[in-house]
């Protein structure tokens, strides 16, 4: 894992030391949360900036039969980490055995693999730097050269972190990005209506009818605006795009406030209707919207009472897709109301579906409109980026792509994006060795700042 990791061609070096490399970060999709921006947290132990909170490592550590009590439990910060080393040699081929040593050495100049043998030394060699001001939060977005930052929110986040950032003059762009899954969860009327309550709170709006939901949902999206939102998410198991009229969805609402289960049809056609008001605020306010499709998530019941969601318990999911998807999309599009979107699949088996999918609803507006997302969780890997790349590639333009985020909750993954960015130099030099391609370095220099930050900056358009 030297300068040229990953990169197996002189012309995939040339375009990613000259080009690829300097290009600062546009990360638009991810978990960190703002408050630790805001208050420019620092950490007190690796441990805390790199397992807690991080399920790829709780379910490496799990495989290798490591106890729940270092993944998630009441472990020692030490004992922890101890668990973690002795599973990084484990990790060999598994993408995390890299971005575990390209965090090592990008943030910490620390170029051994860590073993059981170095655990203590490296670990307190960390820890004296993160205890230093030059490795709080904004300190380490500054050494990644991250030039705007969009978190995960939910309508009824008040955003004073995003606000108290902003009023700090931070240079880097730190905005929020709208995420109102809970708004369409109704299988769980108990939640649910804890959820309606709080959002009533939050907006002023009393919510008794779908109409009111509708209302106070808008002027909260209205107030992400004014905050400089301009970018929406939604986790979806599949795509919802069942036929329903607006009485039925009065009826299933009203239903479920007065806490009755609703039946899984009504489930769908209340699912579907929010996904297509929600498609008509992002077009209104000419946001983007993203969709994660595809996890079948909390597969474990016995861990999920115990630890909770997001953990290490989710997987790939195998709902059909294709026709919901293109159904969902047409339903807006056919009023010319649908705004920018990025699609991700979660199942490997659905890329070419996706790319496709996206061809379906260019229409010539802006370039590369409705994109096809970069690999994503399962496939957030070199194997699955370069899948991801190469489907792009053969089913639509691969220069008009925006490029990769981290979708991460840790303040180090950033060398996801250095990841990437060898990958896809790597793509293009062996293409231009094997005389695939023109070697002309101009065009796929700037083609590759292009994918790397400049498409990123001019789609989103913050
Ligand atoms: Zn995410």
């Amino acid at each position: 894992m030297d300068e040229n990791f990953l990169l197996q061609t002189e012309t995939a070096q040339n375009l990613y030391h000259d080009h690829a490399a300097k290009m600062p970060i546009f990360d638009y999709h991810c978990h960190i949360n703002p408050k630790d921006i805001a208050e420019d947290r620092r950490f007190n132990t690796i441990t805390e900036i790199w397992l807690a909170g991080d399920h790829y490592k709780w379910r490496a550590m799990r495989i290798n039969g490591i106890d729940e009590k270092y993944c998630t439990g009441d472990a020692s910060d030490w004992g922890k980490f101890e668990k973690w080393a002795e599973t990084v040699l484990y990790t060999i081929r598994n993408p995390l055995f890299h971005w575990t040593h390209l965090e090592l050495k990008k943030f910490f100049g620390i170029n051994e693999v860590l073993s059981p043998e170095n655990a203590r030394s490296i670990y307190d060699a960390c820890n004296e730097k993160l205890r230093k001001q030059e490795y709080s939060c904004r300190n380490i977005i500054r050494m990644a050269n991250v030039h705007t930052i969009c978190t995960t929110d939910d309508p009824v986040d008040t955003l004073e972190y995003h606000q108290k950032i902003k009023a700090d003059g931070f240079e880097v762009k730190v905005l929020p990005a709208w995420r109102p899954d809970k708004a369409m969860m109704i299988e769980d009327p108990g939640v649910y209506c804890q959820y309606i309550n709080q959002l009533a709170i939050v907006s002023g709006i009393e919510i008794n009818t779908f109409g009111e939901l509708i209302n106070a949902l808008d002027k909260r999206h209205l107030y992400f605006h004014e905050n400089g939102c301009r970018l929406s998410d939604h986790g979806l198991e599949t795509a919802y795009a069942e036929d329903y009229s607006i009485e039925e969805i009065n009826t299933i609402f009203a239903k479920v406030m007065a806490g009755h289960q609703p039946e899984i049809n009504e489930i769908l056609k209340f699912k579907s209707c929010m996904l297509y008001k929600f498609g008509l605020m992002d077009h209104s306010r000419g946001w983007t919207q993203q969709f994660h499709i595809g996890a079948l998530r909390n597969n474990n019941t016995r861990l999920f009472k115990q630890v909770g969601p997001d953990t290490g318990f989710d997987s790939i999911g195998d709902k059909p897709i294709a026709e919901p998807l293109s159904k969902m999309l047409n339903r807006l599009e056919a009023e010319n109301k649908l705004c920018k979107t990025v699609l991700y699949n979660l199942n490997p088996r659905d890329n070419e579906l996706f790319a496709t999918m996206a061809g379906n609803f260019q229409d010539g507006s802006i370039p590369g409109k409705i994109q096809y997302g970069a690999g994503w969780w399962f496939m957030d890997q070199k194997n699955g980026m370069e899948n991801q790349i190469n489907t792009l590639s053969d089913l639509g333009l691969l220069s008009r792509f925006v490029g990769m985020l981290t979708d991460s909750r840790s303040f180090l993954s950033y060398t996801r994006h250095e990841y990437f960015r060898r990958t896809l130099c790597n793509l293009i030099g062996n293409d231009v060795e094997n005389g695939e391609i023109p070697n002309d370095m101009e065009l796929l220099g700037t083609m590759v700042k292009n994918i790397c930050f400049n498409n990123a900056k001019n789609y989103f358009d913050f």
